[in-house]
C-alpha cells in the first residue's frame, strides 16, 4: 500500500463550500442586525479573513467590534449576540458530509489508514466540530484558529503529520484547492489531489489553486487512489 493516510479540508471537500451570493446575504443579514452599511461590513469582513483564519481575531464577537470600532458604530450586547448567531447557525449548517463522505472515511479506516483533517477556519468551527459526525471518523483535526497559522504555511501540514504519528510522504492529501492547500501539501512531500465538485455553484474560494495534478470529483473516488 502505497499512502499510510488520508488528510482532507474540509470546505468544499468534506463538506460543501458556500456560494458567493449565500456568503454576501449572511453577511448582510449581519449587518442589518448590527445597524451598519452592508457593503462596508463585507468588505471589512473579507478584509479581516487572515486574522479571523490564524485566530488574531479570537471569536465573532471580537471580529464583528474589530469592523464596528473602524466603522464608528457602536452596537448592543443583544446585537452582536445575534449577528453571533448569524454566523454560528450559517457555518452550523455549512458543515454537512457531502454525499458518500461517511461510508468513504469508513471504508478507509477499515483498509487500515489513519484520517487527518487540516482546515482553514475560524472559531465557530472547532466549537462546532465534535458533534459533527465526521469529527469522530477523523484521528486528527487541526484548525488554522487554533494552530494560529495557516495553508500553505508548512507548519500545519507538519503538525498534523506529527500528531498523526506519520511521514508526509505516506499522506494522500485532498482539498478544492483553496488557500494554496495543494501547493502547500507537495511542498512538504505529501500526494495532492484535488477534488473538482461538478455539483458547486460560484463557491467562494480565496486563493485558489491553479492546479494541473491528480483531480476526483467526489470523496468515495478517494478509495480508488488508496488501492
Ligand atoms: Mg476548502
Amino acid at each position: 500500500m502505497k499512502y499510510s493516510c488520508v488528510i482532507f479540508d474540509l470546505f468544499g471537500t468534506l463538506v460543501d463550500n458556500t456560494s458567493r451570493d449565500e456568503y454576501n446575504l449572511i453577511l448582510t443579514r449581519m449587518a442589518d442586525v448590527l445597524g451598519v452599511v452592508p457593503k462596508d461590513f463585507i468588505g471589512h469582513w473579507k478584509g479581516t479573513f487572515y486574522d479571523r483564519m490564524v485566530g488574531a481575531l479570537q471569536d465573532t464577537g471580537s471580529n464583528i467590534l474589530n469592523i464596528t470600532d473602524h466603522l464608528g458604530v457602536e452596537v448592543g450586547e443583544e446585537q452582536l449576540e445575534e449577528a453571533s448567531r448569524i454566523r454560528r447557525d450559517f457555518t452550523d449548517g455549512m458543515m454537512v458530509p457531502k454525499p458518500g463522505a461517511l461510508e468513504a472515511l469508513r471504508e478507509i479506516r477499515k483498509r487500515g489508514l489513519k484520517i487527518g483533517l487540516i482546515s482553514d477556519c475560524s472559531s465557530e468551527v472547532p466549537l462546532l466540530w465534535e458533534k459533527n459526525p465526521l469529527s469522530s471518523l477523523i484521528d486528527v483535526s487541526v484548525f488554522s484558529c487554533v494552530e494560529g497559522v495557516k495553508k500553505p504555511d508548512a507548519r500545519i501540514y507538519l503538525t498534523a503529520c506529527e500528531r498523526l504519528e506519520v511521514q508526509p510522504e505516506e499522506c494522500l492529501y485532498v482539498g478544492d484547492g483553496s488557500s494554496h492547500e495543494l501547493t502547500g501539501a507537495l511542498y512538504v512531500y505529501m500526494d495532492p489531489v484535488l477534488i473538482r465538485d461538478p455539483r458547486e455553484k460560484d463557491p467562494y474560494r480565496i486563493d485558489r489553486d491553479s492546479w494541473e495534478g491528480k483531480e476526483i470529483q467526489s470523496i468515495p473516488e478517494v478509495l480508488e487512489l488508496i488501492l
